[in-house]
């Protein structure tokens, strides 16, 4: 059980990259990582392509006003002169952004932490990958829902046997915030995401899907993806070629097969995340809407509905709990979790602990570029007809 006691020596100097006044994400990192205040402290940030906007949010939230810098080079630069510069940034801006940022960061001897999907390609993935592990910094990727423990109760029970082996892998992630085009005149954050030039090769099967495909490999670590097929729309035809709304099949490598929805087109539906997987004898299900329970059916049994914090769950699980039974944890914690393992992360590759890193489970650069691979492979189906292609998975993780 956590209590915001120090896991690391010493909180880490952090700063961000966007996630300013505007920014829709931005104040998830800063509940994340300032949860445990032994974690991480907030001292510098470029938070905004608007320099003034930027300085002036960020004394708003305390941090002082030299350390609020115009851009992301100035800051790196004008960090690196100090003896107590920062030492790890998080990168919230557009997808288009991470990858000159992410690398200008490693350049200037920072570990990264950046949000999905990680780059355009995964050939940049690799690049990043090859030049972190050059200056020998982390690159932690920021799939914010990965850090509600019940997955890893989920993760323990399959690996436990729990459900006998795995047929049927069932995945949604849909709202239905999109059904119109209204706010894609509107919003600033919704417009960058239907241009290809910022948004990447893909709207919701990245913004969206990536999240479900990491938590399914979280959950399932052992189940590989042999086969696929995505069929993408675009049912606001001016979002074209970017979908709105994808199907995709998939078959694993054990014979398995599964499925996942994703769509911003789910006219009514406020938060449709969810991860089924079906075994021989029982089944697993979990809904982000209802993060504190999970669904236990054993065939021909009650249906059981585990409890969050409650001592017959799995130590993997119970090590991330924060609040204790009776109250309830949701986004904020799972943020909180991630940032604690990126900085456990960060100070174990300081120490040069690889064997500690080794053992930590937390979205390094590999589920980054796995996530980028998914979005590929997606595409590549999607753009041939609809059609059954190979999956090409990043070659550490196939191997
Ligand atoms: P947004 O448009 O709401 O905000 C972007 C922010 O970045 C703004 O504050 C903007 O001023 C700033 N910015 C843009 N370019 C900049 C630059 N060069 N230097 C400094 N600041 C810059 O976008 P958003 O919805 O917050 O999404 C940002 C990223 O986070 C995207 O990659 C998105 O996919 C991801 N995201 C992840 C989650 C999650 O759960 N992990 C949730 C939402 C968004």
């Amino acid at each position: 059980m956590l209590n915001g006691e120090r896991r690391i020596a010493r909180p880490l100097r952090w700063a961000m990259v966007g996630g300013g006044r505007l920014g829709q994400v931005g104040y998830k990192h800063r509940i994340g990582a300032l949860r445990d205040n032994t974690a991480f402290q907030l001292v510098a940030g470029a938070f905004d392509i608007e320099p003034e906007r930027g300085k002036d949010f960020g004394v708003n939230i305390g941090v002082s006003e030299g350390r609020c810098y115009p851009d992301y080079k100035t800051m790196f630069a004008s960090e690196a002169l100090r003896e107590d510069g920062i030492e790890v940034v998080s990168i919230a801006t557009p997808n288009g952004t991470h990858y000159e940022i992410c690398k200008a960061a490693l350049e200037a001897g920072l570990h990264v932490i950046c949000e999905k999907p990680l780059f355009f390609t995964s050939e940049e993935g690799e690049n990043i990958k090859a030049l972190a592990k050059k200056k020998d910094k982390i690159v932690g990727v920021t799939y914010g829902f990965s850090g509600n423990q019940m997955l890893l109760q989920m993760r323990a029970m399959i690996e436990q046997g729990k459900i006998g082996d795995i047929r049927v892998v069932d995945l949604q992630y849909t709202h239905g915030f999109n059904s119109n085009d209204k706010s894609d005149k509107t919003s600033d954050a919704q417009k960058w995401r239907i241009d290809p030039k910022v948004a990447g090769p893909s709207f919701v099967l990245g913004d969206l899907s990536t999240h479900t495909y990491y938590m399914s490999q979280l959950i399932m670590p052992e189940m590989k993806i042999k086969r696929l097929l995505c069929d993408r729309q675009s049912f606001i035809e001016s979002r074209a070629p970017l979908e709105d709304n994808a199907f995709v099949m998939m078959q694993y490598e054990n014979g398995a097969v599964g499925r996942l929805w994703t769509s911003s087109i789910n006219a009514g539906c406020m938060d449709g995340h969810r991860i089924r997987i079906v075994g021989t004898n029982a089944s697993l299900e979990w809904w982000d809407s209802k993060p504190n329970e999970l669904r236990y059916e054993v065939q021909g049994e009650s249906i059981q509905t585990l409890i969050r914090a409650m001592p017959y769950l799995d130590e993997a699980c119970m090590a991330d709990e924060r609040l204790g039974a009776l109250h309830q944890e949701g986004l904020s914690e799972s943020w909180a979790n991630i940032y604690l393992k990126f900085a456990i992360a960060i100070d174990a590759k300081n120490r040069k602990d690889e064997e500690a890193l080794s053992n930590l489970v937390y979205p390094d650069i590999d589920a980054g570029i796995a996530g980028i691979r998914w979005i590929e492979n997606c595409v590549r189906s999607a753009d041939n007809g609809a059609v059954w292609v190979e999956f090409e998975a990043n070659k550490e993780l196939s191997s």
